[in-house]
Formats: structure tokens, C-alpha cells, sequence
């Protein structure tokens, strides 16, 4: 759907690149059937790999039930084994009608890749990656998109320089954000052509905190909750079974330790059960350190956690990889700590009428300047990680990216000739 998205934003780039095509028409139920097939490829080529492994397939909701060894029930069968392995994901946090009058007649990022069309207009509510990407594909497209966002910027566990540059990027692209400390959805309802109205509240601490109406969105017909996710617990009858934080607190993630061991012996969990870098990769790379630590006799195999690099498909992309300068200056002082910095319109939008920046920080510590953290956005920053990800999780210094001969002309050569 981002690439889809890309398309769109090139499209208003092509008259500077000299090509005439008029007016082009997208079709969302294009890409979407042509999506939704190459998932179901892909279903099919990982049910016959399983069938080829001789991996037997049960499919049914598994629950633990009591007894001396621990033993799954599917579909009223009971079956249990020396080692087993929770990884039952997460699923996207909503609100009820009880919390947000008319909060169900919202979807979630579920819901959105079943839409069937291209909204009109979008709100999406949250300010996480996943709210950055939606509303990204959505408002690129072209929904007219709001984001509510309960702080002052999207996406504030990132580096203060991703997330002051994505929030403005989100803006510059035209799409609408509501940001405040306090700004909050108050009530949807479904209006007489079954568009959904949107009131947003905030808060006025000069009077008691008194709840004050800042605005009403009409005429929706895409409310998008990405509030957050919640680990798949709840039906799996674990709390006698192994220990799961508690639900208030952490949301109810089983607790492993670093081998993937939950407190009970022979049970174990990865993935975003267990509320850890909820990413594809590090699930899989939990798997795979934990069945060669079980069965191919390698006793030490575990994740390593530190380093993992992250991509989110805003537009233009964002590439993070380390500690953020905030983290660093906590855990090694300030005086250790050296950030270079840079900002530049890529070559890409040299004729362009519409540009986007690209912006580049390198979080270095000690005297050695070992490069601990990596921050970019602009276009090109997605496929541009991984190899700075391979140097920093190797220890490079800031001495080493500056001996590295730059490629130009490219935006990555930024990175070494940094002062
Ligand atoms: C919108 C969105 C975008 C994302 N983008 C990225 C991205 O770009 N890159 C990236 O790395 N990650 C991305 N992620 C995160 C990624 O999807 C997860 O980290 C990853 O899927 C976690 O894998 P998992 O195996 O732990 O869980 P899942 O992939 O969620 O798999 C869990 C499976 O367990 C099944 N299950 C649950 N309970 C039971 C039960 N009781 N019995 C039987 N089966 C059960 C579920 O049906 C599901 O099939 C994204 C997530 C979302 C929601």
C-alpha cells in the first residue's frame, strides 16, 4: 500500500521530469485484489513449505487447560508435549462505546486493509508509526486526512529530530493534525447519510480542566483507531500457566527471559506476545535462536535486542537504528555525548516544484566517538539502513564512517562527510 502511495506522490513530480500524461485514474480495487493475491500466494507457499517440513497443521483458538503437564486444548482435542511455544502476536487496542460514545463505528488497521474503496475523508486517532503510515497512505492517495494526536508531535519515543520532522513532513503533505497535550475524541456519531461526525475535546487547565469542544469533523467515512496493541493473552487461559505482566500496567505481554523461557519450564513465547520490538524479524529471529538453542544443541543461542533497526514508511521514509540522543545522554552523561547533524532537500527535488526534506543524525559516545545511534528521514531512507545497521552493530566509530569514501551523488554519502 506505501508503494502504492509512492506512485501517487511521484505522480505530481512527472510534469518537472518532463512527462505530459494528463489526468490519471486510480482504482483501489485494483491494488487491492492484486494485494490480497499475493497474499494468499503467499498463505499457500508457507502452508507447503509446513507440509513439506512434515509439519503437522492443527487449525483451531488454542487454550491451555489445568493439569500436572501443560497441555493445549484445540477444537475439544487435547495435546501436550515437552516443549511448546506460545506466539499468538497482538491485536490493535480499541475503545468502547462506554469510553467514546459511537467509538465502534471506527476501524483499526485490521479494518483498513479490508476497505474496499479509497475513504473521502479519514481521521486516524493516534500518533504511533502505524498512525503515521495510514494516514500517509491515505492522505497521499488522496482521503482527506486528520490525525488526532494526543501530544505535541507524532512519534515521540523516536529521536526528537525524527519526530519534529515527521510531524511537520505530515503537515507539509497536507494532512490535517490536531496535536495537543490534552486533544481527545469525545463522541462519533453517524449522521443522517451515514457519514460519521467526529467532536474533539481538550482540556483547559485554567479552568479545572474543564472539558472544552475544539472541533467537529464531518462527513467521515474512515475513522481509524491506532491507539496501540495488546498482546493475544486473554483466551489462552495462561494465568495459572505462566507469568504475564499485569494487565494494567504493561497490557498483559507473557514475561520471558532472554532465551525465550516463560516462567513455566518447557513453555515458551516470542514475537509480540511477549512485548518486545514488535517487528516481523525479531519474531523470526526468536524462532529460529530458540529452536537451535532447543534442538540443535546450541545452548547459547538468544536475540540480541540492542541495535535492531527499524523502518516507518511515512513519506518520505524514516530509518532509526540505536539510542536515540535523549537515551544516550542518560546513560552516558552529556559530556560524552556528540551528535552530528544534517538537513538538505535531496537531489530528487532539485526541479521539483514539491520537495521534502532529508534529515540525518549520528549519536556518538566516548572519545572514540562509537556511533550509538542513527536517525534519518527522506526518500531512499528505507533501503538505506540496513548496511549503516551491519556498521553500527559491529562497533563503528564516527572515524569509520568518515574514512569510508562517499558515493555520490547520493543522499547516503551525507553520513560520511559529516563535520
Ligand atoms: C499495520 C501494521 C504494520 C506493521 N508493519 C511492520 C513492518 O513494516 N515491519 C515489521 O517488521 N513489522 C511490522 N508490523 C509488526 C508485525 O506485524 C509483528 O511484529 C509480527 O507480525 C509479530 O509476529 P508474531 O508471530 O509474534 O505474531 P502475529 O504475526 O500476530 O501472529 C500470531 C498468530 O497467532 C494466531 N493466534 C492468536 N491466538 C491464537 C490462539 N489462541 N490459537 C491459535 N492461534 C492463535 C493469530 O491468528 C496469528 O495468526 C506491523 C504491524 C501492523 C499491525
Amino acid at each position: 500500500m506505501w508503494n502504492a502511495a509512492v506512485h501517487a506522490e511521484y505522480l505530481h513530480d512527472h510534469s518537472d521530469y518532463g512527462f505530459d500524461g494528463g489526468h490519471v485514474h486510480f482504482s483501489w480495487e485494483t491494488i487491492k485484489t492484486k494485494r490480497d493475491a499475493y497474499v494468499s500466494r503467499l498463505n499457500h507457499i508457507y502452508r507447503n513449505n509446513l507440509d513439506k517440513a512434515k509439519i503437522e497443521t492443527i487449525q483451531g483458538h488454542a487454550r491451555f487447560i489445568d493439569g500436572p503437564d501443560p497441555t493445549v486444548e484445540v477444537n475439544g482435542k487435547k495435546y501436550t508435549a515437552p516443549h511448546i511455544l506460545i506466539a499468538t502476536g497482538g491485536f490493535p487496542s480499541v475503545l468502547s462505546d462506554n469510553d467514546v460514545p459511537g467509538a465502534s463505528l471506527g476501524i483499526t488497521s485490521d479494518g483498513f486493509f479490508e476497505l474496499e474503496s479509497l475513504p473521502k475523508r479519514s481521521v486516524i486517532v493516534g500518533a504511533g508509526y502505524i498512525a503515521v503510515e495510514m494516514a500517509g497512505i491515505l492522505s497521499t492517495l488522496g482521503s482527506k486526512t486528520s490525525i488526532i494526536c494526543r501530544q505535541t508531535g507524532v512519534l515521540r519515543n523516536f529521536d526528537t529530530l525524527i519526530s519534529s520532522n515527521c510531524t511537520k513532513e505530515l503537515q507539509n503533505s497536507g494532512i490535517e493534525l490536531w496535536k495537543n497535550t490534552q486533544v481527545k475524541v469525545k463522541l462519533v456519531s453517524k449522521t443522517g447519510n451515514g457519514l460519521l461526525e467526529v467532536t474533539l475535546v481538550t482540556k483547559d487547565p485554567e479552568k479545572k480542566n474543564e472539558e472544552e469542544k475544539i472541533g467537529t469533523i464531518q462527513e467521515v467515512d474512515c475513522l481509524l483507531w491506532a491507539i496501540g496493541r495488546e498482546p493475544n493473552t486473554a483466551g489462552l487461559n495462561l494465568s495459572q500457566m505462566v507469568r504475564i505482566t499485569p494487565q494494567t500496567v504493561y497490557k498483559g505481554f507473557i514475561v520471558v527471559d532472554e532465551f525465550q523461557n516463560t516462567t513455566r519450564q518447557g513453555i515458551y513465547a516470542v514475537g509480540d506476545v511477549c512485548g518486545k520490538a514488535l517487528l516481523t524479524p525479531v519474531a523470526i529471529a526468536a524462532g529460529r535462536k530458540l529452536a537451535h538453542r532447543l534442538f540443535d544443541g546450541k545452548e547459547d543461542a538468544k536475540v540480541d535486542f540492542s541495535n535492531i533497526p527499524t523502518v516507518v514508511f511515512s513519506h518520505p521514509p524514516i530509518g532509526t537504528v540505536g539510542l536515540t540522543e535523549e537515551e544516550a545522554i542518560k546513560n552516558r552523561g552529556k559530556e560524552n555525548v556528540k551528535s552530528y547533524k544534517t538537513s538538505f532537500t535531496p537531489m530528487y527535488h532539485a526541479i521539483t516544484t514539491r520537495k521534502t526534506q532529508c534529515i540525518m543524525k549520528l549519536v556518538c559516545v566516548g572519545k572514540e566517538e562509537k556511533v550509538v545511534g542513527l536517525h534519518m528521514q527522506g526518500i531512499g531512507c528505507d533501503e538505506m539502513l540496513q548496511g549503516f545497521a551491519v556498521a553500527i552493530k559491529m562497533g563503528a566509530t564516527k572515524a569509520d564512517f568518515d574514512k569510508t569514501i562517499a558515493i555520490h551523488p547520493t543522499s547516503s554519502e551525507e553520513f560520511v562527510t559529516m563535520r
